[in-house]
């Protein structure tokens, strides 16, 4: 038996509980070791049933009072047992359909639970909690919990690992010596072993930071690898002589402050050999949109074609319909690729593009298809990039001859993330909006709140305004608790019959939410009642009231973004935050979206507020998921590992060594097919 062994190998799992392991992806040995606990039981640390708090998950030692099945005959029966530990409060242990347990957990004895407690109405209680008698489980101190499916209990899985772990030796090793060396590291079956079973806190602290640092060193280099195919040192650079200043003075508006520093770095980067690598990060409504489109009429002035693909199909179109607006004056041709061109359209949008007839071609993910070919691209911008994965990025710069490369984004990205996803990348920070921007007024509400909030609508419609209402779901029947867009709509549509109101969300036609969304944005709709498919890029200026409803079930980020659909032109602007439900938290956060307007501000308390793992979670950026590791947490493993990583590829760019061998299979299981790695 060796790690690659399949789990029936190990005494006692036969096909059915290797068919329940299946389900939590184990297979191997190598898979069961890689099954991590969510979390342990510290049995040195036994609670008193007083001192518990509700929710918390904890080990209570106790004796049996009381055990009774209760149910009539024709329902499964229900076990309830009463423990008392002397400190004057006892707790119910409840086992659905626990018939079965009830001559093993004898009345007068001693036995000790661990679960999650419920306090509720003064009666404390757990669910089918873990329990032992004594010290049944070994003499372990701290004991691994792992996440479970339907079947198989804990003590099945502590008893399967220790037996995978004991093909493996202490210092059982897969990286090169020098780096454990160099590193601090302790040995890889050391660490495996503790994290399973830690010998006491200090062995698991060192085991912990070893799989955490593999898991980061896996993640950056196979993000190098796949880089190291793009990041050419050398690219294009735009001639000095041509400048955009001509259309910057067209613009309405002078440029503030931060967009003329952002674009003089971005105009420096152009005119350079070295292909350019920005981020650029701003806060909605910073002006982003002006600041690419400068860049791209450089690009086209030198004679390039230039390539802007946002997340979204409205979001596309509003920007080809501006550039299309606002360049068409300077002879040059704009163009949009997007999901929902009939095939003929697409043709001929593809000829233009390969024959170098379009400069600037708007579009979707579109874009990176396979037969999408430009005559000369010297230039690729996307906008809110984080909604792309590295791949899709990849793929449009490879659209080129290493042409420069712009990101925008208005979700700060930590720079610790950034500096991983794109590299070496350089950052600009747009931290200052146009001027005669008034904040938005935000008050949070409970339901009875609303009715002011209709109010307000109605008197902002009457001066020629408009306004937006987001709900969290499309339709009732989606789940319970929360207002949905189309009984909202039902409601508003009768209460406002004088205006014009109307409903859009993300199961409707592409067609029909872009003609929706043509319809608000010319002031043929007053009031627009909308899930999230607003939340990102919109433009309407003349839109100054935001209703939000449950808007406990957004995150803060996203209020931020909704938010920022409105105060975009002159006129004050409100932002109404409904909250369906009164938790802490809720009120905390809508606290925050009261008090600041800064998008940097609010992520950070974001993060405080949720823990790190939503927002920094890697998923969304198209990497693969971390076990243990958390970039925001982490981050003096990430340094270390980062360093590695890069003293890894710079010696052996394509991980072919024989040294780095296992290394290469472990970022290769990392991954997968995820990132088409040509390893
Ligand atoms: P974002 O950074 O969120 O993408 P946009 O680029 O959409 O923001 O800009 C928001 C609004 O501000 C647009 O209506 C745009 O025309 C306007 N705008 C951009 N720059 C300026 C400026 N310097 N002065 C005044 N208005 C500006
Ligand atoms: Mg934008």
């Amino acid at each position: 038996m060796d790690l690659s062994s399949s789990v029936t190998e190990i005494k006692g799992v036969g096909s059915k509980k290797a068919e329940l392991l299946e389900k939590l992806n184990i297979f191997s040995l190598n898979d069961l070791l890689a099954h991590y606990p969510r979390t342990y039981q510290d049995r040195t640390n036994i609670r008193r049933i007083r001192e518990l708090s509700n929710g918390e998950e904890a080990l209570i030692s106790g004796r049996v009072l009381r055990s009774v099945l209760t149910g009539n005959p024709y329902k499964k029966p229900v076990l309830h047992i009463l423990i008392g530990d002397g400190s004057g409060i006892n707790l119910e242990v409840i086992f659905f359909n626990g018939k079965w347990l009830k001559d093993s957990i004898k009345i007068g004895e001693e036995y000790s639970f661990f679960g999650r407690a419920e306090i509720k109405y003064g009666k404390y209680s757990m669910l089918h909690p873990e329990y032992s008698k004594g010290d049944a489980e070994g003499s372990e101190a701290i004991l691994p919990i792992y996440p479970l499916t339907e079947g198989l209990r804990q003590s099945d899985l502590r008893k399967w690992v220790r037996e995978a772990l004991k093909t493996v030796a202490d210092d059982e090793e897969y990286l090169p010596e020098w780096l454990i060396k160099k590193y601090n590291l302790c040995a890889h079956g050391y660490a495996l072993r503790n994290l399973h079973f830690p010998n006491d806190r200090q062995s698991f602290a060192e085991a912990k930071y070893r799989l955490i640092f593999d898991e980061l060193l896996m993640l950056q280099l196979g993000i190098m690898i796949v880089r190291e195919d793009e990041s050419h040192e050398k690219g294009i650079a735009f001639s000095k002589e041509k400048s955009a200043d001509e259309f910057v003075a067209s613009l309405p508006y002078s440029l503030t402050g931060a967009q003329s520093r952002v674009i003089g770095e971005i105009m420096n980067d152009l005119e350079s050999t070295k292909a350019m690598n920005r981020l650029v990060q701003g806060d909605v409504g910073s002006g982003k949109t002006a600041v690419a489109e400068i860049a791209l009429f450089k690009a086209v002035k030198c004679g390039y074609q230039g390539a802007m693909m946002a997340p979204t199909e409205i979001l596309a179109k509003q920007h080809f319909a501006e550039m299309k607006r606002i360049f068409e004056p300077f002879g040059i041709n704009v163009d949009f690729l997007g999901g929902n061109l009939t095939a003929k359209e697409r043709r001929a949008a593809l000829a233009r593009l390969a024959a170098g007839e379009t400069d600037i071609i708007v579009g979707t993910h579109a874009l990176v298809q396979p037969d999408v070919k430009f005559a000369n691209v010297g230039l690729v911008i996307t906008d809110e990039q984080h909604r792309f994965g590295v791949n899709q990025r990849k793929l449009l710069t490879e659209k080129g001859d290493s042409p420069n490369r712009l990101v925008m984004t208005a979700t700060p990205i930590p720079r610790t993330l950034a500096v991983i996803l794109y590299g070496d990348l350089d950052i600009s920070i747009i931290d200052e909006l146009p001027p005669g921007r008034q904040k938005v007024t935000t008050k949070a509400v409970t339901e009875n709140g609303r009715i002011k909030a209709y109010e307000l609508m109605r008197s902002e419609v009457k001066n020629g305004r408009q306004c937006y209402i987001v709900a969290p779901l499309i339709e009732d029947s989606e789940s319970y608790g929360a207002r949905s867009a189309e009984s909202i709509y039902e409601e508003v549509k009768t209460g406002f019959s004088d205006m014009r109101v109307s409903l859009l969300h993300g199961a409707m036609k592409q067609a029909e939410k872009d003609d929706i969304m043509g319809r608000f944005a010319s002031g043929e709709i007053d009031i627009l009642i909308s899930t999230v498919v607003i939340e990102v890029g919109i433009n309407v200026p003349n839109a100054t009231v935001m209703i939000i409803e449950n808007s406990e079930r957004f995150g803060l980020a996203q209020l931020h973004q909704l938010r920022g659909r409105i105060g975009r032109g002159s006129h004050k602007s409100y932002c109404v935050l409904v909250l369906g439900s009164d938790g802490e938290i809720a009120r905390e956060r809508a606290k925050i979206m009261c008090e600041s307007s800064d998008g940097f501000y609010i992520s950070e308390q974001d993060l405080k507020l949720r823990g790190p793992g939503e927002i920094f979670g890697t998923r969304q950026h198209g990497l693969p998921d971390m076990k243990l590791a958390d970039m925001a947490r982490h981050s003096k493993i990430l340094a270390a590992s980062q360093s590695a990583a890069k003293e890894i590829i710079g010696s052996d760019k394509k991980l072919e060594k024989a040294e780095n061998s296992a290394l290469a299979d472990a970022v290769r299981r990392l991954f997968g097919g995820s990132l088409e790695l040509q390893l």
